[in-house]
């Protein structure tokens, strides 16, 4: 397998060591298919959370269950580079029980608190997105018949690591995405999977630049 041909699943750790943020629930404004309710284009969607209980230290990356967060210069410099990705303004919550009790010992909590004085953050998400092809080890839950929308059971092959155990990418299992779709993005969602996948290329680069708070998973391999 060529190295350069490897696709990866940004993954940001859930730990105490660097700051989460709890992402508000709603629902994406835009069209829905009317036989399955699958959203088939979003106008409009919030990024809109507090900081969860844990750390008081915020990385280059931030995790926010599924979602990417990243220092907004970062972002800016990442996208001069690479193609794929746009950014969103995440919005932070403001609640009263969100801001720092006074006095401060009253609160042994560590966490990050209003007013917020960290550095400005964005959603990151993919703009480009690409289909699996069918040599993939996935399995579908449903497909639907109007949309053409899939729903996934599971990706089976791809690398997974929680943080205790590891199980590796199997070589012959997990996506196969092809080159000819990816074009000349280094990041890029897949469709109807959530996923968000970056290039070997895009990895070295943020590996070099030394960004905290931020791994790969080998999910794939780039055909053709
Ligand atoms: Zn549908």
């Amino acid at each position: 397998m060529n190295d350069d041909a490897t696709l990866w699943q940004i993954n940001i750790p859930v730990t105490y060591d660097y700051a989460q943020l709890y992402r508000y629930y709603e629902d994406p404004e835009g069209t829905e298919c009317e036989e399955c309710g699958a959203m088939l284009t979003i106008t409009h969607d919030r990024f809109e959370a507090e900081w969860s209980d844990g750390s008081d230290q915020i990385g280059d990356f931030v995790s926010s269950i599924g979602d990417v967060v990243v220092r907004a210069d970062i972002a800016a410099e990442l996208l001069k580079k690479f193609r794929g990705a746009t950014t969103q303004p995440v919005e932070l919550a403001d609640h009263p029980s969100l801001y720092r009790p006074k006095p401060p010992k009253q609160s042994r909590v560590k966490r990050v608190w209003l007013p917020y004085e960290g550095p400005e953050l964005v959603w990151l998400k993919p703009s480009h997105s690409v289909p699996l092809l069918d040599q993939s080890t996935v399995e579908i839950d449903e497909t639907c018949d109007s949309c053409g929308t899939i729903v996934y059971e599971q990706f089976l092959g791809v690398e997974e690591y929680n943080g205790v155990q590891h199980t590796p990418r199997d070589p012959d299992g997990g996506l196969f995405i092809s080159a000819k779709a990816v074009g000349k993005h280094d990041l890029f969602g897949v469709e109807c999977t959530g996923l968000f996948l970056v290039t070997t290329k895009f990895k070295q680069h943020i590996e070099k630049q030394g960004y905290t708070n931020i791994r790969f998973l080998n999910f794939g391999t780039l055909v053709g």
